[in-house]
């Protein structure tokens, strides 16, 4: 079932919007860890039970999937990791949201309503996000949908 999962993935990430981009294996590691973060913001602030999530789960899903499967297939004496435009897009789309909700205070890492120092935790995680958001190319003219 994983392997079908991960062909699928694969089938899709074959063809892009674009062309594929190339990443330092630890800089994708890195995006991997960023898109857990957001879905872990995104769980404890309850955004899945909201009318209209602001994240969408499935593509930030898909985001780990597609960098956790090109991190896989990179060339053992290699450092460069290639990922499907696709794939950038989701990453990119999934992060901005979590910096927007960040930024605007939506979210917190501890939204129990006490005040015990989770702003500043906040705060230090959305300048990491703003960050990894530099991390991603700039999508062309082409590529608008991120
Ligand atoms: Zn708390």
């Amino acid at each position: 079932m994983a392997t079908t999962m991960m062909a699928d993935v694969k089938a899709r990430a074959a063809t892009p919007a674009g062309p594929p981009e190339h990443f330092a294996a630890r800089v994708a590691g890195r995006l991997v860890a960023a898109l857990g973060q957001a879905m872990l913001y995104a769980t404890t602030n309850g955004d899945h039970q909201q009318p209209v999530p602001a994240m969408d789960l499935r593509q930030a899903a898909e985001a780990v999937s597609g960098l956790g499967l090109a991190i896989h297939e990179a060339p053992p004496d290699g450092q460069i990791v290639t990922v499907g435009a696709d794939v950038v897009a989701w990453t990119r789309t999934t992060l901005r949201v979590f910096g927007d909700q960040l930024r605007a205070g939506t979210w917190s890492s501890c939204p129990c309503g006490e005040q015990h120092g989770q702003r500043d935790t906040d705060a230090a995680v959305l300048a990491a996000v703003n960050n990894d958001l530099l991390l991603l190319p700039t999508p062309g003219p082409d590529n608008t949908s991120g």
